[in-house]
């Protein structure tokens, strides 16, 4: 798999059980194709390793209290909790549809609290964390500088680092602050938003240290796989592998980066302030075959970012057809060269569009000359299901 902190492919080479954490939604709206994209990614490589002997510990959180969340409450005059809980059901459902094998854990940052309290007091006794000077919001921050290997993550400059800060919900003008780039661990109580008495002072958490302590607290350090969309390189995963290096003295939080492309729609980014996300939902409520879907999704290599269609779609419902023609055989072309070739284009970071290239060849022979093979059809249907979780 590519890895982001080495900017190469490197193989993941897991122990017996495989540890992935996979940063999850703020439950404010609903799954998005991007969304629904970047699980799939994710939910390949979970199939691969349980396909070659793997256990896997998978963990995903669920930021189900934060300033969007909040924002989008107010804005609608809706229970915060009501509509995260209501959203966080709906993705539930989403990836239940797609086939998505869930995690392990699934954790709330609500449910974390205490956990994350617990992290952020012994960030703030060793020094690493600090109190801005703010009578009123005592609020607390991480000193980025506090992680000799603070960057190493996203191998981003510093102009780069200030700027995404700025766009992705970071506050570089906070008086008080050390450095404009420290990020947020623990924002004292506001009247009107929802707060958690605790050692530090009634409060909520920030979003990094959120990860990072649901991810130490089941996973340890050095876990095999930390994963999200690009948009999580900075400031969201370096943070979170900086705090966990603060309080563990290791280094590094995870052994692989792994992130996904954006998708767009039509060839424009695809956005909330532009009103162009396709939903999950929507699509299904429409009648499309989720098994078209996560074909769609599939077509194209995950770490591009990409445009989607209605064509991507329609692609999608054909190559299945013809699939599903192809494994309806009672005998086919012989099935072990294409399960291997399947394993091996998946192994290759994830290489999806060489995967189905390589069912094409099958399934094309398959239908014009049949074949030899009487147990190809099931044996096919099985790899596809089990490595692709296309249910033919
Ligand atoms: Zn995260």
């Amino acid at each position: 798999m590519h890895d982001t902190a080495t900017g190469s492919v490197q193989a993941t080479a897991p122990g017996h059980t495989a540890r992935m954490y996979v940063c999850g939604i703020t439950p404010y709206d609903a799954t998005h194709l991007g969304h629904a994209a970047t699980y799939l990614a994710f939910d390949l490589i979970h199939r691969y390793w349980r396909d070659a002997g793997h256990e896997v510990h998978y963990v995903q959180n669920v930021t189900d209290v934060d300033d969007p969340l909040l924002a989008r409450a107010q804005r609608d005059l809706d229970d915060w909790l009501v509509l995260g809980m209501r959203e966080t059901a709906l993705f539930r459902e989403d990836m239940e549809s797609l086939r998505i094998l869930p995690p392990r854990d699934l954790i709330g940052a609500v449910e974390a609290i205490g956990e994350i309290v617990e992290v952020v007091a012994k960030l703030l006794a060793s020094g690493a964390a600090y109190r801005v000077d703010d009578p009123r919001y005592p609020d607390i921050y991480f000193d980025h500088q506090a992680a000799a290997h603070f960057g190493s993550e996203s191998g981003y400059d510093e102009g780069t680092m200030a700027r995404l800060f700025a766009e992705r919900g970071g506050d570089p003008e906070r008086p008080g602050k050390r450095h404009s780039l420290d990020a947020l661990l623990w924002r004292m109580a506001r009247d009107s938003e929802p707060s958690w008495d605790s050692e530090l002072g009634p409060g909520r958490p920030g979003w990094h240290v959120e990860c990072c302590a649901i991810a130490l607290n089941r996973l340890g350090t050095g876990f095999d796989v930390q994963g999200g969309g690009s948009d999580l390189i900075f400031p969201h995963h370096e943070f979170s592998a900086a705090h966990a290096e603060a309080l563990t003295g290791e280094h590094p939080i995870a052994r692989h980066y792994i992130h996904t492309g954006m998708i767009g729609l039509n060839g424009e980014k695809m956005s909330k302030s532009k009103g162009n996300l396709v939903f999950v939902s929507r699509l299904r409520a429409d009648g499309v075959d989720p098994m078209a879907l996560r074909l769609a999704l599939l077509s194209e290599h995950y770490r591009t970012d990409r445009s989607w269609t209605g064509g991507l779609l329609d692609e999608a419902v054909t190559r299945l057809a013809r699939w599903r023609d192809a494994v309806a055989l009672p005998a086919g072309a012989p099935a072990e060269d294409v399960v291997s070739r399947l394993r091996a284009h998946l192994a290759d970071d994830l290489d999806t569009p060489q995967a189905l290239a390589a069912l094409d060849d099958w399934a094309g022979q398959t239908l014009t000359r049949r074949g030899p093979d009487a147990a190809a059809s099931t044996l096919v249907r099985t790899a596809i299901d089990a490595l692709l979780g296309i249910a033919l």
